[in-house]
C-alpha cells in the first residue's frame, strides 16, 4: 500500500518483533501506532525515538531510529549487554526505612547505576515509618551518599492526598525508571503518578506484576506530572545482574580515581600489599562502609562467577 510522509515517534512498547509507536508530529501526535521495523534496524528498544511512517490504516513501519541520549543495557546469560529502554534521565532508585536498607544492596543498585553513566536519585520512601528507632540511621545512610554527591529526596506514598510528595517535582519534564528492592514501595509511589486511565486498564500491574500477564517488555507510561515512566519486570531487576570487577570499581564513583594506582596491577583490592584502595580507607577519604560494602560485592561476584550462575 501507499506509505505516509515520514514523521517523528516514540516507542511506547514492544512485542517481539512489533513495536507501538505514539505519533509525536501533526493532527496524529498523541496516536498509537502498531509497527513493523525495517530490517536494517537494529535493537530498537521503550523509549527509542524513531522515523516512521503510516503503511496502511493501523499499521506503520519504522524506518530510522533517533540519536539516544542514554541507554539502560542488562547482561544476557551470556554476559552479552541487551538494550532494555532508552532515552532515561534518571534512575530513581527508592529505599524506605522498611524493609531495612543494607548498605551493601544500595551500593549493588548504585553501581549497576553509575555503569550506565545515567544520574541516579536516592528517594527515601515512607517517610512516615520515620521515628526514634530508625530515624538516626537512616540520617546517617542518607548523610554518607549526599556526601558522595548524590542527589537524596524523601516522599511517603501513603499520605492524605494521596500523592507521593515531592517526586512529581522530581520528575517532571524526565523520564525516569523506579529501581530498588521489592517491597520499598515503588508500585505505590508509580500509582499515585498514573492518570487515571492508566490505572483502569491495568497497564502497570498487567506489565510489573509478578502474576499471569507478566510480560518481558518494558512499557513507556505517561505521568500525570508531565513526566514519564518507563517500567517492566526487567527493570525491576536492575542491579541484580552480574557485574565485573573492573565494573564494580567504576561504579563506586571515589574509588573509580583509584584505579591505576595500585602497587599491583592486577590488585584485587582484598588486602593485597600496597592497595590505594585500602590506602584511601586507612587516611579517612573512603567511608569504611563504603570499602566493606565494595569487598562483599567483589566476594559475591566472584563467587556467583564461580558457580557459572548468572541471573537472565
Ligand atoms: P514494591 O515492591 O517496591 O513495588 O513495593 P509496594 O509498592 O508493593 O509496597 C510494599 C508495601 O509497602 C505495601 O504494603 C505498601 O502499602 C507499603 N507502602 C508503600 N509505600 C508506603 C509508604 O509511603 N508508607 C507506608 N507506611 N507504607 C508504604
Ligand atoms: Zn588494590
Amino acid at each position: 500500500g501507499d506509505l505516509g510522509p515520514e514523521q517523528e515517534g516514540l516507542i511506547i512498547a514492544h512485542y517481539g518483533q512489533q513495536l507501538d509507536i505514539e505519533a509525536l508530529e501533526g493532527e496524529d501526535a498523541g496516536k498509537v501506532v502498531r509497527c513493523f521495523v525495517r530490517a536494517n534496524i537494529d535493537s530498537l528498544v521503550t523509549g527509542d525515538r524513531v522515523v516512521w511512517r503510516m503503511s496502511g490504516n493501523d499499521t506503520g513501519v519504522i524506518v530510522a531510529r533517533c540519536e539516544r541520549q542514554s541507554l539502560l543495557q542488562r547482561p544476557d546469560n551470556f554476559g552479552a549487554l541487551k538494550p532494555v529502554a532508552a532515552n532515561i534521565d534518571h534512575i530513581i532508585l527508592v529505599i524506605a526505612p522498611e524493609p531495612e536498607p543494607h548498605d551493601n544492596l544500595i551500593d549493588r543498585y548504585l553501581v549497576a547505576a553509575e555503569i550506565t553513566d545515567i544520574p541516579v536519585i536516592l528517594l527515601l520512601n515512607k517517610s512516615d515509618l520515620l521515628d526514634d528507632q530508625n530515624r538516626d540511621a537512616i540520617n546517617t545512610l542518607l548523610e554518607r551518599y549526599r556526601a558522595l554527591g548524590y542527589r537524596v529526596e524523601q516522599t511517603s506514598a501513603q499520605t492524605e492526598g494521596g500523592k507521593a510528595a515531592g517526586v512529581e517535582n522530581l520528575i517532571a519534564g524526565q523520564t525516569c525508571v523506579f529501581v530498588g528492592q521489592s517491597g520499598v514501595g515503588k508500585s505505590s509511589i508509580i500509582q499515585t503518578l498514573l492518570p487515571d486511565e492508566a490505572i483502569r486498564v491495568g497497564a502497570v500491574s498487567e506489565s510489573t506484576g509478578k502474576g499471569v500477564h507478566t510480560t518481558t517488555t518494558a512499557k513507556l507510561f505517561h505521568l500525570t506530572c508531565g513526566g514519564h515512566l518507563i517500567d517492566s519486570p526487567g527493570i525491576r531487576e536492575f542491579g541484580l545482574w552480574h557485574m565485573s570487577p573492573s565494573e564494580i570499581e567504576y561504579g563506586f564513583r571515589e574509588i573509580r580515581d583509584l584505579i591505576g594506582h595500585c602497587k599491583f596491577r592486577n590488585c584485587s583490592h582484598l588486602g593485597d600489599p600496597g592497595c590505594a584502595i585500602q590506602a584511601a580507607a586507612d587516611e579517612g577519604r573512603l567511608s569504611r562502609a563504603r570499602l566493606k560494602s565494595f569487598h562483599r560485592i567483589l566476594e559475591d561476584m566472584a563467587e556467583q562467577q564461580a558457580r557459572g550462575l548468572k541471573l537472565d
